[in-house]
């Protein structure tokens, strides 16, 4: 009982989603032992999406890739979702999706994995949607509404911290500026839902932002977690420049271990 309790003050500590329902892996319990991998992660990417989009899949599944040196974890990539299981898919403790969500008939699976305690993080396009998506329980998951405007071309921005405290912006500086990406703005700012918490915003001090596609002003969250899931949204993800600086690839591995470390399961670090 006491276990239990300093577990669930320990996921207090580092702001965790609230965490539904415990799911098994076995696969991890298997491999601590012998200290193997200390956890599985899925890359979904998609090769026939928009070519920057597939640009930085590529990159983003070399980036993991090269983070598993000493096989600390195990990565595996798909294009689909099709076909597994949920006993499959809980092997992971998080789906990455680089540029895609979920195929139609995937749908009922992903919502199953997250709403049973999986981890997801979301970059760039993983999260687009419209009206034409008909898909109202991913927007819920995203705590936003629709995609609403972009500037273009891909450019640097100015981003500061929400939070300075919280495990996915530890030791990122106050602002930064992000190397050139699209940046997705969203209907319904996800800071008007009291179930985000917004980590890092693009300053308005950007404003107005692109040469073609102009956005003049407007609230702009860049990334986010949406505190009834083990969730995070990442705005980044276009073109070939996301993995040239240091402060964004520090930002994408505490991401990464922040995700990984609220699995309701069992933090895989303090083993
Ligand atoms: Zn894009």
């Amino acid at each position: 009982m006491r276990k239990a309790l300093y577990l669930f003050l320990l996921l207090l500590v580092a702001g965790c989603g609230q965490p539904r329902a415990r799911h098994q892996a076995p696969y991890r319990e298997a491999n601590y032992a012998h200290g193997g991998p200390r956890f599985k992660i899925l890359l979904l990417f998609d090769d026939s999406a928009e070519p920057a989009h597939v640009q930085f899949a590529h990159q983003a599944i070399g980036f993991f890739n090269k983070l598993t040196v000493g096989e600390g974890f195990v990565v595996d990539s798909t294009q689909t979702l099709d076909g597994y299981t949920l006993e499959q898919l809980q092997e992971y403790t998080a789906l990455i999706a680089l540029n895609a969500a979920p195929s139609r008939a995937a749908r009922p699976l992903f919502e199953e994995y997250m709403e049973s305690g999986g981890g997801w993080i979301g970059f760039h396009a993983a999260g687009y949607n419209d009206k034409g998506t008909g898909w109202p329980w991913f927007n819920q998951f995203l705590g936003a509404g629709f995609f609403k405007a972009n500037n273009w071309p891909p450019q640097p921005a100015l981003l500061e911290l929400d939070r300075t405290d919280h495990p996915v912006t530890r030791n990122l500086p106050a602002s930064f500026v992000s190397p050139a990406s699209e940046f997705y703005q969203w209907q319904k700012e996800p800071r008007e839902n009291p179930d985000v918490e917004v980590l890092l915003t693009l300053s308005a001090r950007n404003y107005p932002i692109g040469l073609k596609d102009i956005i003049y002003g407007g609230d702009f969250p860049v990334v986010w977690t949406n505190r009834n899931y083990r969730m995070l949204y990442i705005n980044m993800g276009h073109g070939d420049e996301q993995f040239e600086d240091a402060t964004e690839k520090l930002l994408f591995v505490n991401a990464l271990r922040w995700i990984v470390s609220c699995d309701p399961a069992g933090n895989p670090f303090d083993r």
